[in-house]
């Protein structure tokens, strides 16, 4: 079968016959691996559009189990976010997130928009990129269903203003039952810096209304703190390669 999709580039492997295998998240087949022999040096349309990040338009084919890209056509490439180092290590960090986040040959539509917003203000933002990369993050727990409940105790449903943000609940939680003792304390995170505000309006809002946003740096390390231990405690996941790179920047603000 031979179709077409808009998909973006997540990341390229070298096999060897100068053959490479992509990893591509398409509008219509969600997350799929593929196989092109269209030269990634070269210089022509189609292997232009095989550059991670590159969002394009592909061409696929699909026998048995394997997919090959016949043809490419490069949408967008985002050629702001490759000249600014900076910028093109968080959004490296944001593509593998999105990587581990997705299933494979699940479509998710909502995702594959919010991850095309995303590089787009990336590639315009000027001032602290990291906090639209958490700003991402959070909502894409969101598309995902896996966004956590905020609004009251997750434990008994009484209001939580005076709780503390329970990890392994998946949320808020009361004053009460933070005290009980089936409470993992240490995956409790004080409700400081309003995080449950901030939250709720990342959750309620598109992404382009954080186009400016610039996080202060406490507030910035604790929600990334938290979004750390939640990604790993119900997703399973942790030790993204990039990160090493958002590390050494919170080092630096020290
Ligand atoms: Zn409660």
């Amino acid at each position: 079968m031979i179709t077409q999709t808009d998909g973006i580039i997540l990341k390229q492997i070298r096999l060897p016959d100068d053959r490479r295998l992509l990893v591509l998240f398409t509008r219509k087949f969600g997350k799929i691996s593929a196989g092109t022999g269209i030269r990634l040096n070269g210089k022509n349309k189609s292997s232009l559009a095989l550059r991670v990040f590159t969002h394009g338009r592909y061409e696929l084919f699909f026998g048995g189990k394997s997919c090959n890209i016949n043809a490419a056509e490069t949408i967008d490439s985002y050629f702001g976010i490759g000249t600014d180092i900076d910028k093109y290590m968080l959004a490296s960090y944001a593509l593998e997130y999105t990587e581990r986040l997705l299933p494979e040959n699940e479509p998710q539509e909502k995702l594959f928009d919010l991850l095309v917003s995303f590089l787009r203000l990336m590639e315009k933002r000027r001032a602290r990129p990291e906090s639209l990369v958490l700003v991402y993050q959070w909502k894409a727990l969101g598309v995902c269903g896996y966004m956590p409940h905020l609004d009251s105790c997750v434990r008994c449903g009484k209001p939580a203003e005076e709780g503390a943000f329970s990890v392994a609940d998946g949320g808020v939680i009361c004053g009460e039952c933070k005290k009980s003792a089936g409470v993992n304390k240490r995956l409790l995170y004080d409700l400081r810096f309003d995080i449950i505000k901030i939250l709720k309006s990342i959750r309620d809002n598109p992404i382009g209304a954080f186009e400016k946003l610039a996080l202060h740096d406490e507030i910035f390390e604790y929600l990334n703190l938290l979004l750390r231990d939640y990604i790993s405690y119900h997703l399973d996941i942790n030790n993204l390669k990039s990160e090493i790179y958002l590390k050494k920047t919170e080092i630096k603000k020290e």
